[in-house]
């Protein structure tokens, strides 16, 4: 039966900062590499693609931003968000292990996107930029930013990838609706994509596709920049807001979590929930444990390499230092839309190395038996994504069953199933594939990897 207690905060609880992990880091990061020279990418190298506050963001060792009043006001919108005790669940397992869940399925259009989405289109509005060309894997990212743009009077533009703008018909109508414009990638709108269709017409797309794509427009046009909905450090840094609601909400709750788990796709969502906890164990104030949950079918952290690659398809980007399976690898196209991208973000990657992070891959299948399951104790149904967070906590729960301790889990549920139920449809029809991923084709898209160390 259902059964949960919900801890709530009031507008003033909204952060007033964003938490910057690089200030606290053991190391500092590997700097990005030049597509073209390999050398270090300066401020200049990103003027095309970014406005400059969120160049300056993406390398400030400041440990606290300020938000702005205007990102700050929109926030109320849908923050705070809930943090809620499953207690339905915990019964359902009967385990002694008290699990909670932060919820971000509250946000205008059901997920944590708009946290940064909303930071990143005021940033451009007071630079002047007319138009943000972005791209959406299972349409989350799109929507947000559709809806931010619109807030700010910024136009949108987005490619979908294919697989996904198929799947999920409802989210084209969403970014329609807040006044985006949405292409399915790969398209032949770009050199890029045409590229991609010349080796494969019939190519279900993937997030580096749509990103070459996104990029070459923006880079083509003075008035338009582009935006990441994910894996940059200021991208993962604007999250940081809820973790640090929860971390109030968890001392409301009287409960410390032992485990903090998230999945990964490119690492904000997890950045969001965990970083403000991690700051206490590289302070040396706690031993939590933490957690990312990949698919079997695209698992940066779990098989991929820890060097340098491009963040995009075609070789566009700069290089990052991070977990990857080799730029031009196109995962399988699972429900998880937001999870299947080649690489990992480059802060979540380093504190990964550095044993910060646990990593874990789940088939989707056993992802969507849980998320039935919890839906049944907690009224809410899930989105693909975090079905994966939602698995392992329900795992380490079963383990603290066996030992009988008493753990607080915490994990991260970034955004509710309502567009993504045709994938329930498929799970209950039988249909549903688990894709099981050769090591040679890990292998061979890292022959496209350049060799930088
Ligand atoms: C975008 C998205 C993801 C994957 O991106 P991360 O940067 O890893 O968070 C996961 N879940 C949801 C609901 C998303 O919208």
């Amino acid at each position: 039966m259902a059964d949960q207690k919900k801890f709530l905060l009031t507008e003033n609880d909204i952060p007033k900062q964003w938490y910057n992990v690089q200030a606290d880091l053991p190391e500092p990061l590997d700097p990005a590499l030049h597509p073209g020279t390999g050398q270090p990418a300066g401020p200049d190298d990103f003027a095309p693609l970014f406005p400059m506050e969120l160049i300056q963001q993406e390398v400030s060792q400041d440990r606290w931003i300020d938000i702005p009043d205007p990102v700050r006001e929109m926030y109320r919108m849908w923050r705070p968000t809930p943090l809620i005790r499953a207690i339905g669940l915990e019964k359902a397992l009967g385990t002694p292990a008290k699990i909670f869940y932060k919820y971000e399925g509250v946000s205008p259009v059901g997920s944590h996107k708009p946290n940064t989405a909303i930071a990143q289109a005021y940033f451009n509005k007071i630079e002047g930029t007319k138009r943000i060309v972005t791209e959406t894997g299972a349409g989350q990212w799109g929507s947000a930013l559709a809806f931010a743009c619109q807030q700010f009077g910024i136009e949108a533009k987005v490619y979908m990838v294919k697989a996904s703008f198929d799947q999920k018909p409802y989210r084209k109508s969403m970014m329609e609706t807040f006044g985006g414009t949405v292409t399915a990638s790969p398209s032949s709108e770009t050199n890029a994509g045409r590229t991609i269709l010349g080796q494969d017409s019939e190519s279900p797309g993937s997030l580096g596709i749509a990103i070459s794509e996104a990029v070459e427009v923006a880079a083509g046009d003075p008035n338009s920049k582009y935006s990441l909905g994910s894996v940059l450090n200021h991208v993962l840094m604007h999250q940081t807001i809820i973790g640090q609601e929860a971390i109030l909400q968890m001392e409301m709750a009287d409960a410390y979590p032992d485990i903090v788990i998230g999945c990964a796709g490119g690492g904000s969502n997890l950045a969001g929930i965990s970083f403000p906890f991690v700051a206490n164990n590289l302070a040396g104030k706690t031993n939590t444990r933490f957690i990312a949950v990949e698919p079997e079918a695209s698992p940066s952290l779990t098989k991929g390499n820890f060097l340098y690659d491009f963040g995009d398809a075609i070789g566009m980007t700069p290089l990052l230092k991070m977990h990857t399976l080799g730029h031009s690898f196109v995962p399988n196209p699972i429900h998880a839309g937001g999870l299947r991208y080649h690489g990992m973000a480059p802060l979540i990657s380093a504190l990964f190395e550095a044993g910060v992070y646990e990593a874990r891959a789940y088939h989707q299948t056993t992802c969507f038996e849980a998320a039935v399951l919890f839906a049944s104790t907690e009224g809410i149904i899930p989105a693909p994504e975090p079905t994966h967070a939602l698995k392992a906590a329900i795992d380490e729960a079963l383990v603290a069953k066996e030992t009988g301790e008493e753990k607080n889990i915490l994990f991260h549920l970034c955004g509710h199933g309502h567009l993504d139920l045709s994938a329930y449809d498929s799970y209950f029809s039988g249909d549903m594939l688990d894709y099981a991923l050769p090591q040679e084709e890990i292998t061979e898209a890292m022959r496209s990897v350049p060799d930088l160390g």
